[in-house]
Formats: structure tokens, sequence, C-alpha cells
């Protein structure tokens, strides 16, 4: 393929082109009777022939010379597109005028394109009659299916083109036929809302029963669009209300978990059931609930259909809205807003009532506060293990949460089975705030357990000396300080405690204070299983400090921060002059989740970073090290000859428009030549795919590019797998931000890669969906290289785009985004250009580009994308006035 396009290069005749596009005949014939070898001949970027062009443009003149000079009718583009495909397609008069003459040429009406598509699924999909009708007169198949096995008429279907549709169906086209996952036109239809089109379906007796793969019928395609006028219309022709998916979901769960409560209002009226239980048990009120439809919930309860049901793990819609976090919904649910009270108190099958369940929760306070006030709910229940809520909200650190069951007045001296107080946990725990609010409501530091330990010994044989040190004031007089570390026996208290959430425990025999020798620098294994020091006042904690910076080894406390460091790790925020800057910078837990604790083969638990904070990188990153605006351009550089076609090219427009978006106010550039790889040095990787060295791949970067003079940094990208060593299996990129030279790779991000397809020969079988998943995969690893070459270093504070990653089952580096500490970095970078750089221009960049993605792409299932989507769009409304 790569010596077809060098040839096509070699060839291409930019007069013939021109003329092709503007319909210029006679420079079209100057431009033949020159270079008649340029007839087929592709234009640069190894996309179009003239003919090609000619039938986008709708240049009729042009097309008639080309066609009759012979020029290639079958040629394909970039996308395996025919001319014809274009023509059709487009559906202007003069593009039907070419179409015509390309059929009369005896132009192959049914030729496959780009996804397998006929020229008449184009037509259909664009609402083009004229051209649907002329196809068909010349013998194209109305019933051709493409690659997801969709045929025209489900084109026309899709894009509400009821004219198309009728024609097609009056072409004798089978009205239910389904595609590859089982879907008829008429869930088509509904799934887009459709109404015309559906309308002219059933007309045609398109069937209500058909399913589809996942046993979705077009009810449960109508329930998830909303459309109230679709379901008086699919009841009216006898669609059953109670069908069941795979999943054992009715309509009424469709609309009820997306929360068209019109829609399923209207269902219900018609009767459909609101205690149909799905596979798990959940009725549509338990999913109306998680998901907190509170317009769904209001509906149903004015009908009065919800009642407490309890699904197979004996939880109600009580516990779900709990579990979905959903305040609004529970209001709604207990009855606090003066309406009828559902029963609050219900264990589920593991003994958990929805309070337990909300003292779990990551923020649950204000869930916790909603089921306070409800008189129906006991605060001193106790969960299959004995414990109560109090108990379990101290346990896990949560301080909002303990004050507000104090405050709704929970027992604050209860025990559970081995005599622990909430003291005894949140001192265990070493848990500073959650004790402070335990101490004010008068609990005791001096209450013995079963062990007869107390609150403060606890604290002490776990080293939490700010918590010991808070206690102090209260503890009697026979237990002070340096008795009780001494006496404490190793671990005693770790093995009291059901659960051991909070920080490793100390397993080494003897005090951690050690009484207060200092003798524990040396003992790296000890300084390690010790929590992160809070404050940096007393000489105490300085030898915490010193203990923890002098442990070798790349342990896993070493590189989990708390949340102090994560919030001081973006520096002097207050010094921004711009209150959105200042905004943007600053750390804020309901947009950024700082990092937990690494797992097992996380990046972060393997590799030794040190972090790099705000103040550390503004110290060193200075122009020129920054890019100036003589050195504002980032030059993307396409590495093998992927990149001529494919779906690399459609890939490439992406990259550009992410990494403009991205670093905005920077130029972002692509070498116009790929790189060869012929002179790289390579191996076989597990697939039998050729993989290259990356230390080649750098040199070649560096010697191929030192004439861009306003190249900042150089990337790399390609589609062949890449390695950096003997030592190392592959990598995702790479990048030296001394060089500023980056590389990356889209070989391991692609769908099909573990199948052992080479990524370059992915197109043919990928989904829309798969390819955008991978997009956003490769537009990720791209920005985070990049942000290397700005000097940015991994991420250790929060979910961010820059957290180093081991491969797809990290738990870090979820995240798409820039944390404050690395945003504030980058804006620091790009702050050349202060008239084009800002935080609201740069996020509504962002979006654009992902909004472009999901339009382009068309798949409704894409929820990373939709995530990202609502992220942005809830920040960009978040962010101050400016
Ligand atoms: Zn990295
Ligand atoms: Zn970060």
């Amino acid at each position: 393929m790569g010596s077809a396009c060098g040839a096509a290069a070699g060839n291409f005749d930019r007069q013939l082109h021109q003329a092709a596009r503007n319909d210029e005949v006679n420079l079209a014939k100057a431009a033949l009777a020159k270079k008649r070898s340029s007839l087929n001949s592709k234009d640069l970027a190894g996309l179009h022939t003239a003919l090609h062009i000619a039938a986008y443009e709708g240049s009729a003149g042009v097309a008639q010379l080309l066609l009759d000079a012979k020029a290639a009718l079958g040629a394909k583009d970039g996308s395996r597109d025919t001319p014809l495909h274009l023509a059709a397609y487009m559906g202007q008069v003069a593009h039907t005028r070419i179409a015509q003459l390309l059929l009369t040429k005896r132009a192959a009406a049914d030729e496959k394109g780009a996804d397998d598509k006929t020229a008449l699924h184009l037509a259909a999909r664009r609402g083009q009659l004229e051209a649907v009708q002329q196809l068909m007169g010349q013998g194209a198949q109305p019933a051709a299916a493409d690659k997801e096995g969709d045929l025209p008429l489900h084109e026309a279907a899709r894009n509400g083109h009821v004219a198309v549709a009728q024609e097609l169906l009056r072409a004798r086209v089978p009205v239910d036929a389904a595609s590859r996952n089982g879907k008829t036109a008429l869930h088509v239809a509904c799934t887009w809302g459709q109404e015309a089109v559906v309308e002219v379906l059933l007309q045609n007796a398109a069937s209500v029963n058909a399913a589809d793969i996942c046993g979705n019928s077009p009810l449960h395609e109508a329930a998830r669009c909303g459309r109230r006028f679709l379901c008086e219309r699919l009841v009216s022709c006898r669609a059953p209300l109670e069908a069941r998916n795979r999943d054992q979901r009715t309509p009424l769960h469709a609309s009820a978990a997306t929360g068209n409560y019109d829609f399923a209002g209207t269902l219900m009226q018609y009767g459909a059931s609101s205690d149909a239980p799905d596979k798990d048990g959940d009725t549509p009120v338990h999913l109306a609930a998680f998901y907190g439809r509170t317009g769904v919930l209001d509906v149903m309860m004015q009908l009065r259909v919800v009642t407490l049901t309890l699904n197979k793990e004996g939880r109600s819609p009580v516990h779900r809205a709990v579990q979905g976090g959903r305040v609004a919904a529970l209001k709604l649910l207990v009855g606090v807003a003066g309406r009828p009270t559902l029963q609050t108190d219900t264990p589920d099958n593991q003994g958990e009532t929805p309070m337990h369940l909300a003292t779990t929760l990551g923020d649950g306070h204000e869930v916790v506060e909603t089921l306070a006030q409800n008189p129906g709910t006991s605060l001193e229940a106790r969960r299959g293990d004995g414990l109560l809520p109090l108990l379990l909200a101290a346990l896990q650190g949560k301080a909002r949460t303990v004050e507000c069951l104090l405050r709704a007045k929970a027992q604050v001296q209860a025990v559970d089975s081995s005599g622990n107080t909430a003291l005894h946990f949140a001192a265990g725990g070493g848990h500073l705030s959650v004790v402070h609010a335990l101490l004010t409501r008068q609990a005791s530091p001096n209450v013995q357990n079963q062990r007869n330990e107390t609150p403060f010994q606890v604290a002490g044989t776990r080293g939490y000396v700010e918590v010991a040190r808070a206690m102090n004031p209260f503890v009697s007089v026979e237990s002070t300080m340096p008795s009780v570390v001494t006496q404490a026996g190793p671990g005693a208290f770790a093995q009291t405690l059901p659960y051991p959430t909070y920080p490793a425990p100390v397993t080494l025999p003897g005090m951690a204070l050690a009484g207060g020798t200092g003798s524990f620098s040396s003992d790296t294994a000890r300084a390690r299983s010790l929590p992160p020091p809070r404050t940096g006042k007393e000489p105490l904690m300085s030898l915490l400090r010193r203990g923890q910076a002098a442990s070798p080894a790349a342990s896993v406390t070493a590189t989990f921060r708390s949340i102090e460091e994560c919030i001081s790790a973006a520096g002097k925020v207050e010094e921004e002059v711009d209150p959105i800057t200042r905004f943007a910078c600053s750390p804020n837990f309901e947009f950024f989740k700082p990092l937990g604790k690494p797992r097992r083969g996380d990046w972060l638990a393997e590799k030794k970073e040190t972090g790099q904070t705000y103040t550390t990188y503004s110290r060193r990153m200075k122009p020129p090290m920054t890019p100036t605006k003589h050195t504002d351009t980032i030059l993307l550089v396409p590495i093998g000859h992927s990149f001529s076609e494919g779906i690399a090219v459609k890939f490439l427009s992406y990259l550009i428009d992410y990494c403009t978006a991205f670093f905005v106010g920077m130029t972002v550039d692509v070498l116009d030549k790929p790189l060869s790889l012929a002179k790289m040095r390579k191996r076989m990787n597990d697939f039998m795919h050729e993989q290259y060295l990356i230390a080649d791949l750098f040199d070649a970067l560096h010697s191929e590019t030192r004439s861009h003079r306003k190249a900042y940094c150089r990337l790399g990208i390609t589609m062949e797998d890449i390695y950096p060593g003997e030592e190392w299996n592959y990598v995702f990129g790479q990048a030296k931000p001394m060089e500023r030279v980056g590389v990356f790779s889209f070989a391991r991000h692609s769908p099909f890669f573990y199948n052992g397809l080479h990524a370059s020969q992915v197109k043919e079988s990928a989904s829309h969906e798969q390819q955008a998943v991978w997009l956003r995969a490769c537009m990720r690893t791209m920005v985070h290289e990049t942000c290397h070459m700005f000097g940015i270093l991994h991420c250790v504070y929060f979910h961010c785009v820059m957290n180093g990653s081991n491969g797809p089952h990290d738990s870090a580096g979820r995240s798409s985004f820039m944390c404050p500490v690395c945003l504030r970095k980058l804006l620091l970078a790009l702050s050349y250009a202060p008239a084009v750089t800002g935080v609201l221009p740069r996020y509504q960049a962002i979006l654009q580009v992902l909004e472009r993605l999901l339009a382009d792409f068309a798949d409704p299932s894409m929820e990373e994308v939709m995530s990202d989507i609502s992220w942005l769009q809830k920040r960009i409304s978040s962010l101050p006035a400016s």
C-alpha cells in the first residue's frame, strides 16, 4: 500500500484537481493534455482522484470530460468510497447528473464503500430522494446490507427521512429486516425519536414485537428517547407493555432509569406494572430511586404505586436511593416533604438498613442527614456484624457523617461486640477530625474495650501522635503518654477491628513512638508503616518525616499522598490574579478525587514517583524551557506509512483538534512526510507484529525535524507497537522532557490488539463505538506525552490525565482531565500568550472536539465520551463569572 501511495503522489496534478473542484473544463483539458498519466492520480494526502472531487463538488462538465477520457469509475478514496458514493451522498441536481453519467458508463451501482455501505445507503442517510430513485432505477439493491447489517431503510429511519423510507418500502424492502445487532428499522426510528418514520413503518405492518440481540422491543427503545406520542402510537398497535429484555427489564424499567417521566406515566396509565422485577429483582421504582429520577418518582407517588418491594439483595427503593446517593429522590421516598412515608428501617439480606449503607457512601453526609430527619429511622440499628451507624462512620473517618449522626442524637458511647466505642475506631484509624467531633460531644478517651485498651492507648499504639495529643487534655491521670507507649502490645488493636480500612496496621515489634528516642530513621520498614505526617511543627513529627524521606524502597505508602499534601501541591493559588484561574487551580474534591492507596500491580505501587508540586515546577520551568512566541508550535510527526490512508487519517484530524484545544494558544502542525520505519531496530511482539525501539524513533525525530524552527516539541505518532528496551514488554508512549521529544503508539489501544489484528487493519471490523473509544484513548495518551514535554511529570496527587499507568487495569489514570496541580503547571507554561490562553476557552474548545466526536460517531452507547462531556459541562458552569 505504501508504494502505491508514493506513486500516486508522484503523479499528482494540482491543476487537474483544482479544475475538478471548480468545474473548469478548459483547465482540465489542458492539464490532461500536458500529463495524461495524472487522470487517476490521487491528491497529496492520497485520498481522492479528480473524478471523486468532481462527483463531490457537482462539477458535471469536468466529470463528463474525465469519463470520456476513461477515468476509473471504481476508484476508491481514503474511506473506500467510489465517485458514485459521493455523488449520491450530495444528491443535488448537478450531482444527480453526474451519477447518471457514472451509471450510464456502467459504474457498479452496488459497489461497497466505507463500512460496506452502498451509494444507496448514503443517499438514504441524507434523504436524497431523487438519488434513491435513480439508483434503484439502475438496479441498485434496495436491501443491501452494510457491515453492521443495516439496510438503506435503517439509514432513512435513523435520520427521519419519510419519503425515502416510503420509496424503499414500495420497492418491497422487508420492513422487519434486522441488522447484525437485531435492530429493525422500527427499533432505530424509536431510538432516535423519528415519529413520522415510525408512523410509516407501522402503516407498513412493521412488527412491534421485534426483539434486538439484547431483547429490547421497539417500545423499550422509545422509552429511552421518551416521546410520549411514540408510546401512545406503539401501544395502540398492541406493543406488549410487559416485554422483557435480556436483563428482564420492561419498557417501564427503561423509562424509569432514564428519567422520562411523561413516558413512564403514560405506560403506567395504560397498565404497565411498576413492581415487575428485573433479573436483580429491581422494580422500575428501584431504578428510578437509584438513578435519582424524581420526576418519575413523583408520577409514581401520584399514582400510588410506590411500595416497599425488595430486590434479590433484600433492598427496598429507599436502599437504592441511598446507594445512588440521591438526596432529592430520598426526600420524596421517606416523606420529609410531608408525603406518605416509606419504611426506612428495613434491613436487607446482609442486615444493612439504608442508614448503614449511607454511612459507608463516599460523601454521604447529606443522605445521612435526610434519613436522620425521618422519625422512622433508628440510629441504633445494628448491622449483621453488630456495628451501628456511628461506629461505621467513625471507622471510615467520615467526620461530617459523624457530626450529622451526633446532631441527630446518636449514642456517642455506644459500643460494638468487642466493647469498642466510636472514639476507639476513630483513634485506630488516625482520623483526627472525627476524634475532634466526638470529643466535642463528650466522648471519653478513657473507656476500655474488652482488651482493656482505651482510645488514647489505641492512638499511641498505632503512632497517631496528633490524635493522641488531641485526646490528651481529657485523659485521666493513670494513663499518661509515656506509660501508654511502653505498655501496649504490638498490633493488638488491629486484630479487634472488623475491617482494616485505615492505613496498614503496625506489625513491627516495639512502639512506633519508641519512647521519643528518635531512633527510627534507620528502620525504613517501620517508617513506611506510619501514616503520613500531618503538620510540620513538632520535633517528633520532623523525626517521622525524616524516617520517611530516608526510605530507599519504592514502597506503596511512599507514593500515596495525604489529602493535605494533595492540596498544598497546587501551591499558593491566591497569587493568581484572574479569579477563574484561581478557582480552577484550587483543589476541589467535587471535580477531582485524590488518588487512593495504590493496588497491587498499579504504576504507583511499583514505581518510585517523587511527585512534582506546582512550586517545584515553577522554579524550574521558565522560558525558554517553556514555549515562547518564537517556539509556539507542537509538531505531530506521523511515523510509518499507515498514515497515508484509512483509520489513521480519520484519527489524525481529531488528534490535531484535540491537541489544539488542550494546549490552547499553541499552534499544532503535522510534518507532511511520515518518517520511514525502514532503518529502525525492531523485534517481534507476542502477536508476531513488528515492535520498534523507541530510541531509534527519537533519533529520527530529531534529525528529520531540525529545520522546523518554531517547534517547541515534537511528538511522533505511530500505529506500530513500540518498546523502550529489552527489559520492557511494551509502552503506550514515552517522552524525553529535556529534549522535548515524545512518541506514542495507537497499537495497544486498538480494540482488536489482543485479537492479534494490526492497528492499521482495524477499520474493517471496528464498530463506531469501538473506534471512538480507541480514538479517545489515543487522544488522552497524546496529551499525556505532550505534557511531559512541557516538563510536567507524573501526577501523584489526584485522579488526573497525568497519572502514570500500568495499563487498562490500573486504578489510577482513568481521568481525561488535568487536576488543579497539573493544570496550574500547564497554564504557567502557556502564559507566554495570555491573550489567547485561559481556563474557560480551553475547556470550551475541548468540549467542542468531544461533541464533534460524539456527533460524528453517532453511537448512543459511548458512555466514556458522554461522561467526559458532562464533566466538562458541569465544570464550565461551576467557574465563576469573570
Ligand atoms: Zn507518562
Ligand atoms: Zn495531576
